[in-house]
């Protein structure tokens, strides 16, 4: 395992910049975390994308927490590329424009993902004209001057268990439309599919509302097979590594970057059951039978 671990074998590591977030969607175990909430300062952040280099060449700024609170976000950008690696973020696009020209003149900056669930999964209000007409000016300028990628989340349709918040959903598509010069009908092209590509480098994606893994619910399923520890791990902002994206209280801690080299984490005795376990297609983990994440990616 441990030669394997030494290529660039992970598609993606997470790393957790803030835990903090601005806003509390109902659906999001943010509210409620227990983790110290903590600011990624420049200090750490080189300590964890030295030791990631060597292991993948995509970082993405995402687990809990909404990543342009921390203030930081233009060096940690310069330092990733520094690093020749790229980043992807996800954010709720709540305070796009505060950082829309800090982040568009970055070299590493690949996508942004920009969570428009989180807009009626709030109680909060900034008015949906400001947030989406903010989100599109990103969009357009990201489009016309970079070669970002712009991928636009809906990810709150209903679910045969779950009802999700989605009324706002026309009035969303409609704004998309006329504040990004579309000529197509969202609503209509997204009864054929919950994907489209809305211009060179600009994507929306419609899903069904998401469900965290949560230790407190029933076991789901004990025989899944997941690409945690295969194609990504997760970094939380306390150094905690965790399997993916989706341990929003660490409660798969593998070891601690500030603490440990990461190649003595990954070969450690706990990330070692892990993956030998999805090999067999078995969840060792407790958190993992309670997730319905993987059960989605049943292979
Ligand atoms: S889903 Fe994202 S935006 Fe919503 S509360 Fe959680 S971290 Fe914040
Ligand atoms: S099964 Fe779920 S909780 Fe476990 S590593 Fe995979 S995504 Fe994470």
């Amino acid at each position: 395992m441990l030669g394997v671990m030494k290529m660039k074998k992970f598609k993606k590591v997470y790393v957790e910049i803030t835990n903090i977030c601005n806003l509390k969607c109902n659906f999001c175990p943010s509210a409620t975390l227990m983790r110290t909430r903590k600011l990624m300062d420049h200090e750490h952040f080189t300590h964890i994308i030295n030791e990631v280099k060597e292991y993948t060449d995509h970082v993405y700024f995402h687990l809990m927490g909404e990543p342009f609170l921390n203030k930081n976000i233009g060096d940690f950008l310069d330092i990733s590329a520094e690093n020749g690696l790229k980043v992807n973020i996800t954010t709720n696009g709540t305070i796009i424009a505060k950082v829309k020209e800090r982040l568009l003149s970055k070299k590493a900056l690949r996508q942004v993902n920009i969570s428009l669930h989180s807009f009626e999964a709030n109680e909060f209000h900034k008015d949906l004209d400001t947030y989406i007409s903010d989100i599109a000016d990103f969009i357009n300028e990201a489009q016309a001057t970079t070669n970002v990628i712009s991928a636009i989340r809906l990810w709150n349709m209903d679910t045969a268990e779950l009802k999700a918040c989605n009324e706002l959903n026309d009035d969303i598509l409609s704004m998309l439309e006329e504040k990004l010069g579309l000529d197509i009908r969202l609503s209509e092209q997204l009864q054929h599919t919950n994907n489209i590509k809305l211009k060179d480098r600009v994507y929306l994606n419609m899903a069904e509302k998401f469900e965290w893994p949560d230790m407190d619910r029933d076991v789901i399923d004990e025989n899944i097979f997941c690409y945690a520890l295969r194609d990504q791990i997760g970094i939380l902002v306390d150094g905690t590594v965790v399997p993916c994206c989706l341990d929003s209280e660490g409660h798969i801690g593998l070891g601690n970057i500030f603490e440990s080299p990461l190649e003595d984490i990954l070969s450690g005795e706990r990330a070692r059951n892990m993956y030998d376990g999805f090999s067999r297609r078995c969840a060792v983990e407790d958190l993992c039978k309670r997730c319905g994440y993987a059960k989605r990616h049943k292979k």
